[in-house]
C-alpha cells in the first residue's frame, strides 16, 4: 500500500540513514503497518512519513540526529493512550512517528531503596507485574495502561492521588536525548529523595507533551502493596454531603484514604447498560443519583496490627447513616473497582462524547457542578451530563454526551461555545484547571492560549526555542500565539 513516505520530496537519504540505524523491525513505512501509531485513544488522527521504533537508548540518539541534520519533525510517542491528540501525526503527512515501544530492555528494581530503574517502553502493568515479587507496585491508578515514558510526559493522575500523589511526586530521576544541542543526553539518573544540587531538570519534562526532549529511561519511587483495603460505595444524602464525607474520613482516618471518587447517576446507568456483567449493586432498589467509591488501604498487616480496615469503615459509616449517607455498601472492592473503571468506555457507547478534565479546589466542587448543570439546562438541554470525579484531589471529569438520538445533530462550533463557557466558569470563578490530568497538546492548545498567564506562555516558548529552535519536536507549541490553532 502506498504511503506518504513514497511521495516526492522525501528525502531518500535520510530513510536510508534511517533504516540503516533502525533495521526493518525499527521502520515502518507501509501504511497498514502505520495504522495503530496514526490515530490517538480519543482524539487525533493523521498520516505519517514513517514510523520509527528504536530499541535502545544510542539508537533514540542517533536518529535525533539525523532528524536535526534533515530538520525532520518527529511526534512521540508511547503507548498512545493520551487524550490530548499529542502521540499522533497531524494530516499533512510530513511528521515521522518516533514510538518508543520497544525501548523495553532494563527494569532493575531496588526493593531496600523502594526503587526502579526503567526504560521507557515498558508499561504500568510490565513494571507493576515485576515489582508484585517483591511486594511493591507503582501506584498510578487508571482504566489504561501507559507507557513509563508517556505517564512521564503527561504527568499521569489517576484515582489514587489523593494517597501516592502523580507521576511528578514518585519520580526520582530520569535520562532524556535532546533534540538540541542534537542527540545530547541529559543524565538525571540518580535515585535520590532529596538532591539540591541546583534546578531540577528532571521537572523540566513533566507534563511536557514530549514538547522538550526524548525521555528514554526513569527512576520511580514505588510503594509496598497494601496488605488489607476496605470499599465501599456510599449514596451521599445530597450533593454537599459528598464534601461532608470527605472530610469526616480525612479527619478520622485520613492515613489509610486512598481513594474518593464521585459517580454521577447517569455514568453508572451507562455502566450497568453497556458493560456485560455489572449489574446494579444497590438492586433491588434503583441507582442513586450520585455515589462515592471510597477505598481505604494500609500496609499494615490485619492480624500483627489488629488493625480490621473493613469493621472501621463500617463503624464509620454508621455514625453517618440518616444524616450525610442514605445507603452504603461495603466490601466487594473488584467489583466496585470494575464499575469505576468501565465509565469511559460504556460511555462512547451513549453518544459522541464532550470530555472535561478539569479542576479546582475541592471546596468549590459543589457550586461548580450547580452551576454547571444549570448552564447545561438552560443552553443545551438535549446533552447529557455523565460526569465523574476524583473529589479528593479536586478532579472532575464533567464528561457531557451528544446522544445519537438527539435531535439537533452534532455541531463542532455550539460545542467549542459550550467549551468556552465551561472553561470560563472554571477558570475565572472557580479559579480551577482546564486540564486537571490529561495535559496540553492539539486538542486543547487554543485553551491553554486562553486560560495560561501570557508571561508563563513566553518563558514556556523561551523553554521550547532553546530546546527545539528548530521546532521539531511534536505538535505544540507553548509561545503565545494569536493564531488560532
Ligand atoms: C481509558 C483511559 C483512561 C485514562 N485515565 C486517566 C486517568 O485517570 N488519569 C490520567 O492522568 N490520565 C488518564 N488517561 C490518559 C493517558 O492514559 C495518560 O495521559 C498516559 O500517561 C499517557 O501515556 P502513554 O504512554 O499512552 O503516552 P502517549 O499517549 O503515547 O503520549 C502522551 C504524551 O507523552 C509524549 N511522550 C510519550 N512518550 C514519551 C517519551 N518517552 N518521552 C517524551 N515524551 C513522550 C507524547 O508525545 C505525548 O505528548 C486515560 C486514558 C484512557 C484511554
Amino acid at each position: 500500500m502506498k504511503n506518504a513516505a513514497t511521495d516526492a520530496g522525501v528525502n531518500q537519504a535520510l530513510l536510508k540513514a534511517l533504516i540503516a540505524i533502525l533495521g526493518a523491525k525499527g521502520f515502518l513505512q507501509n501504511s497498514d503497518d502505520c495504522e495503530k501509531y496514526v490515530r490517538g485513544a480519543r482524539y487525533g488522527e493523521g498520516r505519517a512519513l514513517a514510523v520509527l521504533r528504536p530499541d535502545s537508548h544510542e539508537q533514540v540518539e542517533q536518529v535525533v540526529r539525523l532528524c536535526a541534520q534533515f530538520a525532520q519533525a518527529i511526534v512521540l510517542q508511547g503507548a498512545n493512550t493520551g487524550l490530548v491528540a499529542a502521540s499522533t501525526p497531524d494530516d499533512s503527512g510530513r511528521l515521522m512517528v518516533l514510538s518508543l515501544e520497544r525501548l523495553k530492555k532494563h527494569l532493575q528494581i531496588d526493593p531496600v531503596n523502594r526503587s526502579v530503574e526503567v526504560d521507557a517502553g515498558y508499561s504500568l502493568q510490565e513494571l507493576n507485574d515485576a515489582l508484585l515479587e517483591h511486594g511493591l507496585f507503582f501506584p498510578i491508578d487508571l482504566g489504561a495502561n501507559p507507557s513509563i515514558g508517556g505517564m512521564i510526559a503527561a504527568n499521569t493522575g489517576g484515582a489514587r492521588l489523593i494517597k501516592y500523589g502523580d507521576v511528578r511526586h514518585n519520580l526520582l530521576g530520569l535520562r532524556a536525548v535532546l533534540m538540541h544541542p542534537a542527540g545530547d543526553t541529559v543524565d538525571a539518573m540518580k535515585a535520590l529523595r532529596k538532591n539540591n544540587t541546583g534546578p531540577d531538570l528532571k521537572q523540566i519534562f513533566v507534563g511536557s507533551s514530549g514538547a522538550y526532549g526524548i525521555i528514554t529511561r526513569a527512576v520511580l519511587q514505588v510503594h509496598r502493596l497494601p496488605q488489607q483495603s476496605a470499599t465501599a460505595l456510599i449514596v451521599p444524602r445530597d450533593q454537599a454531603a459528598v464534601l461532608t464525607l470527605l472530610q469526616h474520613f480525612e479527619q478520622h482516618c485520613g492515613d489509610f484514604l486512598s481513594a474518593f471518587e464521585g459517580i454521577s447517576g447517569a455514568a453508572f446507568a451507562s455502566v450497568i447498560k453497556h458493560i456485560p456483567g455489572i449489574a446494579n449493586p444497590f438492586a433491588p432498589e434503583a441507582l442513586p443519583d450520585y455515589c462515592v467509591l471510597l477505598e481505604l488501604s494500609s500496609s499494615a498487616d490485619p492480624v500483627s496490627s489488629g488493625l480490621q480496615l473493613e469493621d472501621f469503615l463500617t463503624r464509620q459509616l454508621e455514625v453517618l447513616f440518616g444524616d450525610v449517607i442514605d445507603n452504603a455498601i461495603v466490601g466487594r472492592g473488584k467489583d466496585l473497582w470494575r464499575i469505576r473503571h468501565a465509565i469511559s468506555e460504556a460511555l462512547r457507547h451513549e453518544g459522541k462524547m464532550i470530555a472535561f478534565d478539569i479542576s479546582m479546589p475541592r471546596s468549590a466542587l459543589v457550586a461548580f457542578r450547580e452551576q454547571a448543570l444549570a448552564i447545561l439546562a438552560q443552553d443545551y438541554p438535549y446533552l447529557k451530563a455523565a460526569d465523574f470525579g476524583h473529589w479528593a484531589d479536586g478532579g472532575c471529569h464533567f464528561n457531557l454526551i451528544w446522544p445519537h438520538d438527539a435531535k439537533l445533530t452534532y455541531d463542532v462550533a455550539l460545542v467549542q461555545k459550550l467549551r468556552t463557557q465551561i472553561y470560563d466558569l472554571v477558570v475565572h470563578e472557580f479559579q480551577g484547571s482546564f486540564s486537571a490530568e490529561h495535559g496540553v497538546g492539539p486538542y486543547n492548545l487554543a485553551f491553554y492560549h486562553r486560560y495560561v498567564p501570557r508571561a508563563a506562555q513566553n518563558l514556556a516558548g523561551q523553554m521550547q526555542a532553546l530546546l527545539d529552535p528548530q521546532n521539531l519536536l511534536g505538535l505544540t507549541r507553548f509561545a503565545f500565539s494569536e493564531e488560532p490553532n
